[in-house]
C-alpha cells in the first residue's frame, strides 16, 4: 500500500482480491474483501453438513461474472437467507445469509487457491442464532 492510500479516509483497510466459483465453471465470481475480514465457521443445520465456510463481503463488493441463470435457490426455516447453488454441479459457491442482509456470503472452499492460514476464523453458533447474531453485531 502506498502512504497516499494509507490517509485517505474512504481506505482505511486494505482490499484481498478474491476470486471463485462453482465446481463445473458455470458460476464465477470476483470480490473486494477488506484485509481485517474474519472467515466465520458456522455449524447450524446446513452449514454443518455442507462444510460452508463464510467470508462475507458487501453487495456492492462482489461481482458475479457468470452463472446466474444457472443459480437455483433453496430457503428453509425463516426463508431469510437465500441458498444459490448452481443447477449443473450443485456447489453453493456463494448465497444470500441471513445474518448481513447487505452482504453475499462466499464459501471460502470455493475460492481460487485460498490458503485458510492466511484468515482468521472465528465461530458462528448457528445453532444458537439469535445468540450468535447479537454477539456479532456488538463486535
Ligand atoms: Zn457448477
Amino acid at each position: 500500500m502506498s502512504k497516499s492510500q494509507e490517509h485517505n479516509s474512504n481506505s482505511v483497510t486494505a482490499n484481498k482480491d478474491v476470486s471463485g466459483g462453482c465446481h463445473c465453471g458455470a458460476v464465477r465470481f470476483v470480490a473486494k474483501v477488506p484485509d481485517d475480514t474474519v472467515v466465520l465457521t458456522c455449524n447450524c443445520s446446513i452449514c454443518a453438513m455442507t462444510g460452508f465456510q463464510h467470508l462475507i463481503v458487501k453487495h456492492e463488493a462482489f461481482t458475479l461474472l457468470s452463472g446466474e441463470n444457472q443459480l437455483t435457490s433453496y430457503k428453509f426455516n425463516t426463508q431469510q437467507a437465500n441458498h444459490l447453488f448452481c443447477s449443473i454441479c450443485s456447489i453453493k459457491s456463494y448465497y444470500q445469509p441471513r445474518s448481513h442482509p447487505d452482504s453475499w456470503s462466499i464459501n471460502t472452499n470455493c475460492i481460487d487457491d485460498f490458503d485458510v492460514h492466511n484468515w482468521r476464523l472465528e465461530r458462528f453458533d448457528g445453532q444458537n442464532w439469535e445468540q450468535a447474531k447479537e454477539q456479532l453485531d456488538d463486535t
